[in-house]
């Protein structure tokens, strides 16, 4: 919550890490040792830090699920594309039924999703934006690592093939499990707060001795 200028004396980094499948996203450590910044460069008014830096988090989250959504949606059109040319048996690799059920199931992740988003999306800022973005966070990219494999599986031995492209959207996939938040920790979340709600309902009355002993 406090903006620090690239040159600020004491900020370094580590060398950059090696990361095949994004090297849109630069990564490396961060090191900070006694950095001064000006009063002007607090970006949240003091004490609501932490606050911002939940809110940021939350946001982050449903922003990787929607671009979760963009990679299913292109993995599942490489796969369309690629099975309504591919002949095999006299037809088309599309006609295959079991063709047809694997690309649904896709299609119904896919759909789920973009709902799951988007009610998480309007829930940012309010007491349920945290839980949503959660199960936002653990459900999407879930659904994208299964799309990716599913499509890759239908262009078969061409689906490893680089030129197609499945095998990066597969890592990426992978790669947005863990990024700001991994599944488990989306899943503490969610237990948490259903440990809440449980709190909220009447205890249902336990026989007595059992389990006991
Ligand atoms: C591309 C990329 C960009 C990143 N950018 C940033 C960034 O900008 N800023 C930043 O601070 N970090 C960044 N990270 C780090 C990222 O936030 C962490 O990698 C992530 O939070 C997981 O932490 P970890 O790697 O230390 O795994 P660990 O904490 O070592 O976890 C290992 C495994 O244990 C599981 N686990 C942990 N706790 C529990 C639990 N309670 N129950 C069950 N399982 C559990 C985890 O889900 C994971 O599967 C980035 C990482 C990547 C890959």
């Amino acid at each position: 919550m406090i903006a620090i200028p690239a040159d600020a004396p004491g900020l370094s980094f580590g060398p950059l890490y090696d990361t095949p499948s994004y090297k849109f996203l630069p990564l490396s450590e961060m090191y900070m040792k006694d950095v001064v910044v000006s009063a002007d460069n607090i970006i949240l008014p003091v004490g609501q830090g932490l606050q911002g830096s939940l809110m940021a988090i939350d946001i982050a989250r449903v922003s990787i699920a929607s671009g979760c959504c963009g990679l299913m949606q292109s993995a599942l059109d490489t796969a369309l594309a690629y099975s309504a040319n591919r002949k095999m048996f006299g037809g088309k690799n599309l006609d295959l039924e079991g063709i047809q059920w694997m690309l649904g199931d896709v299609a119904t992740d896919l759909e789920a999703s973009k709902l799951l988003y988007r009610a998480a999306a309007n829930a940012l800022g309010t007491p349920e934006g945290p839980v949503m973005a959660a199960h936002a966070k653990r459900f999407v990219p879930d659904a994208a690592v299964k799309a990716a494999n599913t499509c890759t599986q239908v262009l078969g031995g061409m689906g490893l093939l680089q030129p197609y492209g499945m095998d990066r959207l597969s890592r990426l996939a992978q790669m947005l499990r863990i990024v700001d938040g991994t599944t488990e920790v989306s899943r503490v979340v969610i237990g948490r707060s259903l440990q809440k709600r449980a709190k909220s309902l009447p205890p249902l009355p336990i026989p007595k001795g059992f389990g006991e002993g």
